[in-house]
């Protein structure tokens, strides 16, 4: 409520808006009014804001003021129109649409031609010469606001119409007549009241109120909650509901209506795509009740309509300065707007498009950086069809979403999920998806129907995903009650493996093998920018980035073999060295002998063993990344996890026992694995707690570093070795190891080797001022520091309840994937605001896996970290997202 009793304004007339206010209005709304202002051909109409979404959400009432302010603005629209919402004579009909501040593709609920009843059925019938149309649209009203409004089953509609065409023997809903639809208007009004218990609500503004309120509850339908989550839009954000005088499509054949790309949304190619369906209305283009015609085909069927829509179509492509799509309604040859938004893609049609956008003048690289993300980079470096066995191919439909997936075929989204539950991959197989087949479409690897075009809901559902489609194979002949499809006389059962390609939309029988794609082979330095419009469009703003960014990326790699490859994928250098690999293989015999050793001769002689091999494995790993810092991390995990499992060794040593022989070695692993047994070792003895118990363990690998930095330099390289210590949580740990280690280095005869600690610890960052005194450098190990924060094991919480936890919504995504910016950021922020204090040259970076998520890496450059470093195939992300840090300043909203 505003201050002083003044009531809020809750609607707004689409004169009255613009596309900035996404926020208030939803996108949709937000849009009807930008297209308004542009003087497009939008039927007039007003949006009630998320505001009063908000408020009736809390409280279960329309906000004070509403309902007057709704009043007013239909009479305003009443008086433009010249006509009156459900007048009997000459009826104003409505729509009543949702619109969130972000799409969420047939997620939430619209009711077409509120103002219909028994009486202004007539008058419509009367005005417009045309009964069938009258009836029709009435039909259509029942069915939508009983479906969306009261809950009535839909199925019961579509099976009432589907009677009603066999009754005709029809094919098309066009071939029912006037007294048809009048008789299923009477049908459509009984089921209605048998499960309502009332009647169809006769009164026009009623219509009106339990639309919008239904609006506003669709906001938490189950699914459009399991949407939000799966694309991480906040829940709380609340959706407006836009009030559109009605136009009409189904007037007869020269009315339609359509959808429209301003580029190809798959490929990014240049021209025009879209889907036009005469005599229709609404989502019946999508839906796929009846084939639609390539928009091309406008042309020829109403030549002066094409030519507007492609001249409104080039004006908000460069009004929006992006790609747009749009909707449109032809009424009797007038044409008219009725949605536009800069429209979704594939990734890598993101990426051509925006270098086309800078090519064409549009606009600038760092807006093009803008325009893709690492999320979409990620994507585009996901495996391709290897074609060359040449699998044998079922059929070809539209290629809707890319990608090379495969799984076992399974026609019911609730089956798709529970297969895919149990671990196996699934390619959900359906005539047509609608929004109660998402979670199916969560779960699957792929998605394939046989109908729908590129605009149908599987396909912009599965873009909006990253998920592979193929759509509209019409050979297939779908079954989904016995769950199987035929083509060719060839019949995929339910659990049959099958391979679709979304590149190429082709359908293959059994599982076929892949390979890397080109943008990974860019990388990976065998294909070149000139070869492929995709991999130009990646360089190019990868490179852009790379000149932008600040923050570093290095990679986390543990062998030369990764390193040469982080280097390949742009790494500045090694962020995170583990050396656990270094103790395992042929070497646990080493590490057994070390933990068994009774002396200090035999602990020092199984070190020893030890030594020459971490050298040898150091110089593979400094020669890879020659001349950049690769940061070494001491021995972390505790050292039991290197001996046989306890269960194991107890069967070894009873076996032994039984048949009265010796259990010699096993029976001392035994009684050493009892005594180093932890009751939770993620907080026992590792880390720097090792170092400090194990004489001579951290020693070795220094000697080991230094060593192999000597070696290395002799031969003429540049090593640049980083130490660091993990799992300090107190200053006087990084001094002992400190001094142990500056003695070792200068013993090998090496300078210059920087000695720094992981701050992984809470008490560690809370204490920074004070480590920074002993550490050269900081590099935050955020899992360690998110599952000590938090107080919970990542291993054990995220099949547990994290689930659970997501549901509630308390968080919105897991702090493992996304670092949790209010508690363990905040915890980053306090070390590095005190490290810097204590030591204004401290470099720090971060080592966990937050170092390549996208979110995350926002976060480190706003924190003023030095650089991240993640697994070598997100170093091209961590480049490309560390170079959107960089020029996103403004604030805006990146999604
Ligand atoms: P969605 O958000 O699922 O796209 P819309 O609110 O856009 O839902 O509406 C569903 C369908 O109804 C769309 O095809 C749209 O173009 C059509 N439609 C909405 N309002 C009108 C109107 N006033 N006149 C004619 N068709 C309309
Ligand atoms: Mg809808
Ligand atoms: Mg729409």
């Amino acid at each position: 409520m505003g201050a002083g009793g003044s009531v809020n304004k809750y609607v707004y007339e689409f004169t009255e808006g613009n596309k900035d206010l996404k926020d208030l209005l939803g996108g949709k709304g937000a849009n009807l009014a930008e297209m308004t202002n542009l003087g497009l051909p939008v039927p007039p109409g007003f949006t009630i804001t998320t505001e009063a979404c908000k408020a009736y959400l809390a409280t279960g009432e329309e906000p004070e003021g509403l309902p007057e302010q709704i009043a007013d603005s239909l009479a305003r629209l009443e008086s433009s129109m010249g006509k009156r919402l459900g007048d009997p004579s000459d009826p104003l009909l409505v729509s009543v649409r949702s619109g969130a501040k972000f799409s969420m593709p047939g997620m939430m609920e619209t009711v077409l031609n509120v103002g219909l009843n028994d009486r202004s059925v007539d008058g419509l019938a009367q005005q417009s010469g045309n009964e069938r149309f009258a009836w029709d649209s009435y039909r259509r009203l029942i069915q939508m606001f009983g479906k969306t409004v009261c809950d009535v089953p839909g199925e019961e509609f579509e099976h009432a119409l589907e009677e009603a065409k066999k009754a005709k023997q029809a094919t098309s809903d066009l071939d029912l007549d006037a007294s048809d639809l009048r008789q299923l208007v009477d049908v459509f009004k009984t089921l209605f009241a048998k499960h309502t218990g009332r009647e169809f609500p006769q009164e026009p503004r009623d219509q009106l109120d339990l639309a919008i309120r239904a609006v506003f509850e669709s906001w938490n339908a189950d699914r459009a909650v399991l949407y939000r989550r799966q694309e991480r839009i906040p829940a709380d954000l609340g959706t407006a509901v836009n009030v559109v005088a009605m136009v009409f499509g189904n007037l007869g054949s020269d009315s339609g209506t359509g959808v429209a790309f301003t580029r190809d949304p798959a490929t990014g190619a240049p021209g025009v795509y879209g889907d036009y369906l005469a005599n229709a209305q609404g989502e019946d283009v999508v839906a796929g009740i009846r084939n639609t015609v390539p928009l091309q085909d406008l042309e020829r069927l109403d030549k002066a309509s094409y030519d507007e829509l492609m001249s409104i179509m080039a004006r908000l492509e460069g009004h929006y300065r992006d790609l747009c799509d749009i909707e449109f309604t032809i009424e009797r040859g007038k044409l008219w707007m009725l949605q536009t938004r800069v429209g979704k893609r594939t990734a890598a049609a993101a990426f051509i498009i925006a270098s086309q956008l800078v090519d064409e003048g549009l606009i600038d690289l760092d807006e093009a950086l803008q325009r893709v993300n690492g999320a979409q980079l990620a994507q585009l470096t996901f495996p391709r069809f290897d074609l060359s066995g040449e699998p044998e191919a079922l059929a070809k439909g539209i290629a809707a979403s890319p990608g090379a997936a495969y799984g076992k075929a399974v026609f019911d989204s609730a089956r798709a999920a529970e297969v895919a539950a149990g671990g196996e991959p699934v390619i959900l197989v359906r005539r047509e998806t609608n929004p109660d087949d998402l979670p199916g479409m969560i779960a699957a690897q792929g998605i394939l129907t046989s109908r729908g075009g590129k605009t149908s809901h599987a396909a912009v559902v599965a873009r909006g995903m990253g998920k592979t489609c193929v759509c509209g194979a019409d050979d297939l002949e779908v079954d989904v009650v016995s769950g199987k499809f035929t083509v060719d006389g060839r019949t995929v059962d339910e659990g049959d493996v099958i391979s679709i390609d979304g590149t190429s939309g082709c359908v293959y029988l059994g599982e076929v093998p892949v390979r890397p794609s080109l943008v990974v082979r860019y990388f990976e330095g065998d294909v070149s920018p000139d070869d492929d419009a995709l991999v130009a469009a990646v360089h190019r703003l990868v490179t852009h980035a790379d000149a932008a960014r600040r923050l570093r990326v290095r990679a986390n790699a543990d062998t030369g073999e990764d390193a040469a490859r982080a280097r390949r994928f742009g790494a500045e250098g090694i962020g995170l060295c583990r050396t656990e690999h270094m103790f395992l293989g042929d070497r646990r015999e080493l590490v057994e002998r070390l933990i068994l050793a009774r002396t200090d001769e035999e602990r020092q002689a199984a070190l020893d063993g030890l030594m020459p091999l971490q050298r040898a494995d150091f110089v593979e790993i400094f020669q890879a990344m020659d001349g950049l810092p690769v940061t070494v991390r001491l021995i972390d995990p505790p050292l039991h996890e290197f001996l046989p499992a306890l269960e194991d060794l107890a069967v070894r040593v009873a076996v032994a026992h039984e048949r009265g022989e010796d259990a010699g070695k096993d029976e001392a692993l035994l009684a050493a694995v009892r005594r180093m047994h932890e009751q939770n070792p993620m907080l026992g003895l590792r880390g720097v707690r090792l170092g400090l118990v194990i004489p001579g363990l951290f020693a070795m690998q220094v000697r080991a570093i230094a060593e192999a930095a000597a070696e290395c330099a002799r031969q003429g390289g540049t090593p640049r070795p980083e130490i660091m210590v993990p799992l300090v949580g107190a200053v006087q740990e990084l001094e002992t190891v400190r001094a142990e280690a500056e003695r070792i280095v200068a013993e090998a005869g090496v300078s210059g080797i920087p000695i720094g600690t992981m701050i992984e610890v809470p008490r560690a960052a809370l204490t920074a001022d004070q480590i920074a005194e002993a550490a050269d450098f900081f590099s935050f190990g955020t899992n360690d520091l998110t599952q000590m924060g938090w107080g919970f094991s990542r291993d054990d919480v995220e099949g547990a309840f994290f689930p659970r936890y997501l549901e509630l919504g308390i968080f919105g995504v897991s702090p493992f994937e996304s670092i949790d910016r209010d508690g363990i950021g905040r915890l980053v922020r306090i070390a590095v605001d005190e490290g810097r204090t204590a030591r204004p040259d401290l470099k720090i970076g971060v080592c966990g896996e937050h170092g390549g998520d996208p979110e995350s890496v926002h976060f480190f450059e706003d924190a003023g970290l030095d650089y991240v470093s993640c697994s070598p195939f997100r170093v091209p992300v961590a480049r490309l997202e560390a170079g959107r840090a960089a020029v996103h300043s403004d604030g805006s909203d990146s999604r």
